[in-house]
């Protein structure tokens, strides 16, 4: 009898787990994306959202697969350039509808290349998203932003100072990307293997996506989309502090690649870095990623490591580091620590980071080291922060209450 009851009741505190961070991070939700002049935004809106939109104003079916086609797949952001729609109705479109786009305040392009953009959305809030290209090929990772601010507060991350704000939507999430393609002017979208200028997406800007996985899974999904933007899931990573109960349920529904931000083998440590620890430590994170959909000696979990000088960074680290993940399809992502101003630590030495990466990769780990990108206008890893504050009424909810008690 406990045989047949004991799944039964995890499947049923996973469903509850699952509810109680869903509905937490509902309290968080953007506002609705709709004008103040009535119009509504088609940009985040599913597929079966955009055909009921279109099914209300009395159109026919296919003309939600014309207009996903434009918006998606060509990039219009005006109706009156959809040749494929009689003008009429792109007017009537037009009257009742916006293909929105988040405004760039500020652009900054670093000395390697990298390109900062700080995005305003339509209440004013901001996020900042960075694209990276790469130094040999013309590809790059577009480095997108799921919250403004965080409520996880890891020591060493500029983000985690400011408080949360809000959650993005799925139009704001999406909408980073498809802004970043308008400044690269990369519209319609390659399709197949026709290389691309932005060819991954890495959710590794502002804020820990899986509290606000309802937006950033529809979002992905839309960006996934075969007629539109059409990126594969294989070039998109989702980074997660770790979210223990979310973690499986992001493998089953998107099937994306995933990076975890390990930073520490002991939770004496984790729970200092990564306060989240305290909820899901190290080992309820290492069971979740054995059990990770999809993970693949072709398709590796990334486990993020912080080089922290004198903190993190020992050779017995990196020893019990290989023992945590053995057997685990995983590479090991090293990423020297990038300061911000205030930051409590230092970058571990050229010569610690050597040591820690051939223990790793002696024990059959890729260990590379993560070239810091964008340091000069504070685009790298973990200094991206905006001067949005929250004025939330809900500014004392559980989850935002000050560090010690977060997650
Ligand atoms: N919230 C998610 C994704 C955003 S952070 C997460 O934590 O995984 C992206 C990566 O940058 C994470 O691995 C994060 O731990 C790391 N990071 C944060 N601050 C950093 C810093 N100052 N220097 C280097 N990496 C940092
Ligand atoms: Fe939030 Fe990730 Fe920064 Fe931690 S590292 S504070 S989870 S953005």
């Amino acid at each position: 009898m406990s045989g047949t009851l004991m799944p039964d009741l995890t499947l049923d505190l996973t469903a509850a787990e699952h509810a109680r961070i869903l509905a937490k991070s509902a309290l968080f939700d953007p506002p609705p994306a709709q004008l103040a002049d009535g119009r509504r935004e088609l940009v985040g809106l599913s597929r079966a959202e955009l055909a009921a939109e279109v099914a209300a104003i009395g159109e026919a079916p296919f003309r939600a697969k014309q207009i996903w086609h434009w918006i998606h797949h060509r990039g219009v952001t005006d109706f009156s350039r959809m040749s494929s729609i009689a003008r009429p109705l792109q007017q009537k479109l037009a009257e009742r509808f916006v293909i929105g786009r988040p405004d760039a305040v500020t652009v900054q392009t670093s000395e390697d290349d990298t390109r900062k953009f700080l995005f305003r959305f339509r209440d004013g809030q901001e996020a900042e998203t960075v694209y990276i290209p790469d130094r040999e090929e013309d590809r790059g990772a577009v480095c997108i932003s799921s919250q403004v601010g965080c409520t996880l507060s890891c020591r060493f991350c500029h983000t985690g100072t400011q408080l949360l704000t809000r959650n993005l939507g799925a139009a704001e999430i999406v909408g980073q990307f498809m802004a970043a393609r308008d400044a690269y002017g990369e519209w319609p979208s390659p399709t197949g293997e026709a290389p691309r200028l932005l060819s991954t997406i890495v959710l590794m800007g502002m804020g820990e996506p899986l509290y606000n996985y309802a937006n950033v899974a529809k979002a992905m999904t839309i960006a996934m989309d075969n007629e539109g933007i059409a990126l594969s899931r294989r070039r998109i990573t989702l980074s997660t502090s770790g979210v223990v109960p979310m973690m499986d349920r992001a493998g089953a529904e998107l099937g994306v690649n995933l990076a975890v931000s390990l930073h520490a083998v002991r939770d004496e440590l984790r729970d200092e870095l990564v306060p989240l620890n305290r909820k899901y430590p190290i080992a309820e994170l290492i069971a979740a990623c054995r059990r990770y959909p999809g993970a693949s000696n072709a398709r590796r979990i990334t486990f993020e490591y912080v080089m922290l000088k004198g903190v993190n960074d020992s050779q017995a680290d990196a020893r019990e580091l290989v023992r945590l993940i053995a057997g685990i399809p995983a590479k090991v992502n090293l990423i020297p620590f990038n300061p911000w101003p205030g930051s409590p630590y230092e970058t571990s030495s050229n010569s610690a980071i050597d040591r820690f990466a051939k223990i790793v990769m002696d024990a059959g780990f890729a260990s590379p080291v993560r070239s810091p990108r964008g340091r000069d206008i504070l685009a790298a890893c973990g200094q991206l922060r905006t001067e949005s504050r929250r004025d939330h009424p809900l500014a004392a909810a559980p989850g935002c209450t000050p560090p010690a008690q977060r997650c």
